[in-house]
């Protein structure tokens, strides 16, 4: 939608590349937009600057695939955590989200997804032999995929490999919506959730 009389390719430019940002809608890139023509040069250098430097320091680790600047990772590498428990998700955000409530003293495996043949993601797609090699020496993997259809499929599909290793493998219990997504879920909720993990 171009505003009829000006011609603002870079502005044009500027609103389509956020648009393609996750939850901004056209609404929204526009507001950005104008917030960023007119705010002091030095806020959007460090916009900027943090964008580079975080895409340039954040790396994957090697472990278990979490988001990381060192790698292995501090949680990978922290004798403190509990070696025995073992949380898959599908996403690094996921990991955050389980941090914040604080109550999960074990350690994780991010998938990079959920299992989606329609999309053509299969295991292979996914670090799901290196999770099958790890949870060889885990006691408990908790399968905290998303409690919508991919990440039950991808939850279901794991306990198989899983179980037959003499694992215990459970799933995050009720109290979380169904078709949601772990990322938007409240610690409260998670935490209960966490506490109310069921054997699968
Ligand atoms: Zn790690």
């Amino acid at each position: 939608m171009k505003p009829l009389g000006l011609s603002l390719p870079a502005f044009g430019r500027l609103l389509a590349s956020l648009e393609r940002l996750p939850g901004v809608g056209p609404k929204s890139a526009r507001r950005l937009a104008h917030h960023l023509l007119a705010a002091p040069p030095a806020n959007v250098e460090e916009l900027l600057e943090a964008v580079r430097s975080c895409r340039e320091r954040t790396i994957s680790c090697s472990i278990c695939h979490a988001l990381t600047e060192v790698d292995p990772c501090p949680i990978c590498t922290d004798p403190a955590r509990d070696m025995r428990l073992l949380a898959v998700v599908e996403a690094p955000s996921d990991v955050e989200v389980l941090e914040r409530t604080r109550e999960f003293r074990g350690r994780y495996h991010v998938l990079g997804g959920a299992l989606s043949p329609l999309n053509g993601v299969g295991p292979d797609e996914l670090y799901v032999s290196d999770l099958v090699e790890r949870a060889g020496g885990v006691e408990e993997v908790i399968l905290a995929t998303n409690p919508n259809v991919e990440g039950e499929a991808t939850a279901l599909y794991l306990a198989r490999r899983l179980k037959p290793l003499g694992i215990r493998v459970t799933r995050l219990g009720f109290g979380l919506p169904v078709g949601a997504a772990i990322e938007f879920a409240d610690e409260v909720t998670l935490s209960r959730s966490l506490a109310g993990r069921r054997e699968v």
